[in-house]
């Protein structure tokens, strides 16, 4: 028999900004056993974070409902929430870092049990039968995949995601993760989408000890990139453009720090990096990191700055045989077999664990490289606000 409903989120004290919303999708309702679920979101792209309410469904045959514990705040959520990437769908509750424990489970549902503590990462469904889906590339699903927020839930009466700055939520048990017991919480929330999303290109350029890895910015993904690169084996070199970053990247186990603002040192990096991983958010001119590749080098551009990039100068690609790609997160087995890898070596981010009264600080913070390396927002404040004033 199914454990008891959660006992529903108290509604936020009715202030202002205050705003009953969610979708509760056709066949489903708080009253025929769906859940309220306490959260924060943006109702518009000015309006920053603010406390919101969701109804999320009632679990369907197939799906896990989750008690959410931690959630990472991903640069993609700073993006999404002020509406820098354009087309938003407002309210809108960001976070595809979520980690917590299974409450309640569908019927049809075999690998999840109640209690296991479980992640949830930038996808909760995808069409199953394109090509990349049937590959495992569900990221990439000819379709069109479902994000965890801001997307329509064709297979949930249309009703629009969202994520996980609340307290629980469904999602069809296909994309749902295991999460190591192993590893702490709160620091395995950022590698559902950080960890991730610089895994799969390693990975795919398949990186090995020998192999000399260039990370470029040092915020979320790339201090990741920084350990996940490390734990393959490679040599690790560090490009920034803070100064005052030059010691933790070392002490994070880079081998070498270059200021990518100082032209000497970008020279002195000539030739010498095999694989780039670029995690800038902002626009920025890539002609000198390509430079500092070898031939049959590779850079990878994970950050999708909102405003239009330098143009990329064709002949720093042709003379020596360099490829320039994009790379979207990672599918749902690649992402386990992440946790997995994680598990096997010790590997969480570093994080700083945040209130829900912080958010609003914490994006401005992140959007200023100020956090070392990943807001994780602890989702009890969200439901006694009280608690934290006190706190
Ligand atoms: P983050 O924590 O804010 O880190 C970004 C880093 O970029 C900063 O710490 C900074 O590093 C560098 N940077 C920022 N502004 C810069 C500027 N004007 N010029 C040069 N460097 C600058 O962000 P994140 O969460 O890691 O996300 C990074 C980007 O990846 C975002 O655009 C995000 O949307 C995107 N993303 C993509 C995927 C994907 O699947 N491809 C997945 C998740 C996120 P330094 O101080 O070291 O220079
Ligand atoms: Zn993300
Ligand atoms: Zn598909």
């Amino acid at each position: 028999m199914p454990p008891p409903l959660a006992k529903p989120a108290a509604p936020e004290p009715a202030a202002p900004e205050t705003v009953a919303t969610g979708s509760i999708t056709a066949g489903s309702s708080v009253s025929d056993g769906g859940v309220l679920a306490a959260a924060y979101g943006a109702t518009s792209p000015e309006s920053g974070l603010v406390p919101l309410t969701l109804a999320r469904r009632t679990p369907q045959p197939d799906d896990v409902e989750i008690a959410i514990e931690f959630c990472g705040l991903c640069h993609s959520d700073v993006h999404a929430v002020r509406g820098e990437w354009g087309g938003q769908a407002y309210p809108l509750v960001p976070g595809h870092e979520i980690v917590g424990t299974v409450s309640r489970v569908g019927p049809g549902v075999t690998g999840f049990a109640p209690g296991d503590r479980v992640g949830v990462g930038c996808i909760v469904d995808s069409c199953r039968e394109c090509g990349s889906c049937l590959d495992g590339l569900e990221q990439y699903c000819e379709n069109g995949m479902t994000g965890t927020y801001g997307a329509v839930d064709r297979r949930n009466g249309g009703s629009i995601t969202q994520g996980g700055y609340s307290s629980s939520i469904v999602v069809d048990s296909r994309y749902v993760l295991r999460v190591p017991d192993s590893l702490d919480p709160a620091a395995v929330a950022p590698l559902l989408c950080a960890g991730v999303t610089t895994y799969s290109p390693l990975r795919h350029f398949d990186v090995e000890e020998g192999d000399v890895v260039g990370v470029v910015g040092l915020g979320g993904l790339g201090h990741m990139a920084v350990k996940l690169a490390k734990a393959m084996g490679a040599e690790v070199v560090v490009f920034t453009t803070s100064e005052s970053k030059v010691p933790a990247a070392l002490e994070l186990g880079a081998d070498e720090v270059v200021l990518s603002r100082d032209e000497a040192a970008m020279d002195a990096a000539n030739r010498t990096i095999d694989l780039i991983i670029d995690t800038v958010a902002a626009p920025h001119d890539l002609n000198p990191l390509f430079r500092t590749l070898r031939v049959d080098g590779a850079l990878f551009q994970l950050g999708l700055p909102s405003e239009a990039m330098p143009p990329v100068n064709p002949r720093a690609l042709i003379r020596r045989r360099i490829a320039y790609a994009g790379s979207l997160i990672g599918g749902i087995a690649e992402t386990q077999e992440m946790l997995d890898f994680c598990a096997e070596h010790g590997v969480v981010a570093d994080i700083e664990v945040v209130g829900a009264s912080q958010l609003n600080e914490a994006y401005d913070r992140m959007v200023a490289g100020d956090v070392k390396y990943r807001f994780v927002l602890d989702t009890s404040t969200l439901q006694a606000p009280a608690k934290e004033a006190d706190a």
